[in-house]
């Protein structure tokens, strides 16, 4: 067995946003250790809507649009080298996705959003369409009369995100990652030009540390010179019994997965408690069977909570440490979509040691000192 001094890179946790990093270094030859809290977890990786989401994000940073539509352009090659690597299927799929409108009110609010969106400056191409009942009814068979209207764009889509954990873990270790479950992080010490991890598995030795550890990552930043300020965000989600294919496209909160069953989803919770409750598993199902009446007739056969990772301002935070040079961190709250960006993108600057600023000074948590003095 290779010795743990042996590492290139230590990246502290093995949800998705590690896993992809991971995945993404250890593709390039470089040694890996993940170390992890295992499946014992909370983690958002494993309770996550699964979709590839481009429109609506970046309203107040344009490089964040930028960011999610070069990953949701680089999914097709991601999905395929995970195929080609593991033989398993992600189920990616493009088709564009709608955000759909339950009244006057949301259908004013969505315009509002979609055009502040586009008017900004340095946005990427992205056509976004606004659509009256009419024509979602013609492209949604099914669509419930409650629908006001909604938005459409077609680089979103969808995937199974379970399968693409699972791939992204089976492809890294193929490529020589070691993973390394009940391995929590206790303490990060700079050691002979790298770094000393204290784990409750023991100690391990890298070149060069990668901090994914999703909530955790907020107390293990300052111990190499970091801040990453990131709270949980509860998302609760409904999943029914598996029906007859009709919806052909995701919406940004009623999807139908490849194995048939409707997810019906997230909300968005400030709680700490990855916990689930009628009143707003209600508002779900509620609001899912508005948009297409026939969901009201299914089974539901789960309901989970899972927390959400997330800054103050709601972009990510991608930085490496000026005192701890080799230190670097990662957290969003889109790490499925973001995943192809993490494997092809970002590994390959922290293979380099390096995070270009002209691409990532924009992501630094430095923009949340500038936020308290303004
Ligand atoms: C309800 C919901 C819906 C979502 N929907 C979408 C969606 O549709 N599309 C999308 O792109 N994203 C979505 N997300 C977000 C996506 O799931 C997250 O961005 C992603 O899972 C975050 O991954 P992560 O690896 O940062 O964190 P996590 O999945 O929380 O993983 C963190 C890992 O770090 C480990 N860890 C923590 N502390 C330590 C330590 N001290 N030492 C070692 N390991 C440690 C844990 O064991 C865990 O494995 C959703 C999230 C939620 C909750």
């Amino acid at each position: 067995m290779q010795a743990h001094s042996d590492y290139d890179v230590a990246v502290v946790g093995g949800g998705l946003v590690g896993s992809s990093v991971a995945f993404g270094l250890a593709r390039q030859g470089q040694r890996v250790v993940v170390l992890d809290e295992g499946d014992v977890a909370f983690r958002a990786s494993r309770g996550n809507f699964a979709l590839v989401w481009v429109q609506s994000k970046g309203l107040g940073m344009p490089a964040y649009s930028r960011w999610t539509v070069k990953s949701a352009q680089a999914w097709p090659a991601l999905a395929q080298e995970l195929a080609d690597r593991t033989a398993l299927d992600v189920c990616y799929e493009r088709p564009g996705g709608f955000h759909l409108t339950l009244s006057e009110r949301e259908w004013t609010h969505r315009q509002g959003v979609m055009q502040r969106l586009s008017a900004q400056a340095d946005m990427p191409e992205v056509s976004f369409e606004m659509l009256e009942h009419a024509e979602l009814a013609r492209r949604l068979p099914g669509l419930g009369p409650d629908v006001v209207g909604g938005s459409f764009c077609p680089l979103d889509g969808h995937c199974n995100s379970l399968r693409l954990f699972r791939a992204l873990h089976v492809a890294g270790q193929r490529c020589g990652l070691h993973y390394r479950a009940f391995h929590g992080v206790d303490r990060i010490d700079p050691h002979g030009g790298g770094f000393k991890l204290m784990t409750t598995g023991g100690e391990v030795q890298a070149g060069k540390v990668v901090l994914t550890a999703g909530i955790g990552n907020a107390r293990l930043a300052p111990m190499v010179g970091l801040s990453i300020p990131v709270r949980p965000q509860r998302g609760q989600i409904i999943v029914t019994e598996k029906a007859e294919r009709f919806l052909h496209f995701p919406i940004s909160t009623v999807r139908q997965t490849d194995e048939g069953g409707l997810m019906l989803g997230d909300s968005q919770e400030e709680a700490v408690d990855p916990v689930v409750g009628t009143p707003v598993l209600s508002v779900l199902a509620d609001r899912a069977a508005r948009m297409f009446p026939r969901i009201a007739r299914l089974n539901v056969t789960r309901t989970w909570a899972a927390l959400r990772v997330m800054t103050r301002d709601g972009f990510p935070v991608y930085e490496q440490s000026a005192s701890h040079p080799g230190a670097f961190g990662a957290t969003c709250h889109s790490g499925v979509t973001l995943a192809a960006n993490h494997v092809f993108t970002f590994a390959d600057h922290v293979a380099r040691g390096h995070l270009p600023p002209a691409e990532f000074e924009v992501f630094s948590s430095r923009r949340f000192d500038v936020q308290k003095v303004a």
